[in-house]
């Protein structure tokens, strides 16, 4: 499994750095945890086949986290017909959205090509490869939506994504399954509260590699430098296009 972090910004990108969305490939398969950068064009870049993408699951409906899913249906609608490709969304509003103004664009009809689901507690995707769950958290999008952390489990490997999390942790919802569970990665954001806030949650997590992506501000890049031999598991903070392979 190749894991490949192609927009690690906060919710405003950076010179070098897209938006939220990490890809990662079994085989010749490709999944998406979020899609705040073109995710279409990047994988393009990477001389890769969009026909090969079967899932993208985001986390939450802020645009960091799901803009590029507008050029990759509208193009998956009409151009690319061989691809089929299961898209998970945190709102009916946004599905309705993005499945009208594909099939707007394009004169087709999305649902041939996209599966929309839309993400509750007890959703599940499973296919020969992959288990993907969500954990609900209490990150605030417009006061009401839901927000979500990942569980990717594939080939005996436990993937943990917290999606963005709530203001100065005060709600303490940095997903527990991390804090009783062994995982091989954990990917964290670093937007919504300090080094200090998260720290206690830290000395709990049982994973192998924690990853710090969506960082903001970014004097935070030298703290997380700073407490990188502090636990006992390899503490990164990639930059875009930076890859890891478990
Ligand atoms: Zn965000
Ligand atoms: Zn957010």
């Amino acid at each position: 499994m190749k894991i490949t972090f192609l927009g690690t910004s906060h919710g405003v990108p950076a010179a070098n750095r897209y938006c939220s969305a990490t890809m990662i490939e079994i085989g010749d398969n490709i999944y998406f945890i979020d899609a705040g950068a073109p995710i279409t064009d990047l994988v393009l870049r990477m001389g890769k086949k969009i026909e090969n993408i079967r899932a993208v699951f985001t986390t939450h409906s802020h645009g960091d986290h799901v803009i590029g899913l507008f050029s990759l249906c509208d193009l998956v609608t009409w151009h690319y017909k061989k691809a089929f490709i299961s898209v998970y969304l945190t709102e009916q509003k946004l599905l309705d959205l993005l499945f009208e103004t594909s099939g707007y664009l394009s004169n087709n009809n999305p649902a041939r090509r996209i599966n929309f689901e839309k993400i509750t507690e007890s959703t599940v995707y499973e296919d020969k490869s992959i288990k993907v769950s969500y954990i609900s958290t209490m990150h605030k999008n417009r006061g009401i939506e839901p927000s979500y952390a990942i569980l990717f489990e594939t080939e005996g490997k436990k993937l943990l994504f917290t999606g963005d999390l709530s203001g100065n942790l005060k709600l303490n919802d940095f997903p527990s399954y991390g804090l009783e569970n062994h995982t091989d990665l954990t990917v964290c954001e670093m937007a919504h509260f300090s080094m200090d806030h998260i720290h206690p949650y830290l000395e709990k997590l049982k994973t192998d590699i924690l990853c710090f992506t969506h960082v903001y501000p970014l004097d935070k890049y030298e703290l997380i430098e700073a407490k990188k031999d502090t636990f006992g598991y390899k503490m990164l903070s990639p930059s875009d296009g930076d890859t890891i392979e478990l």
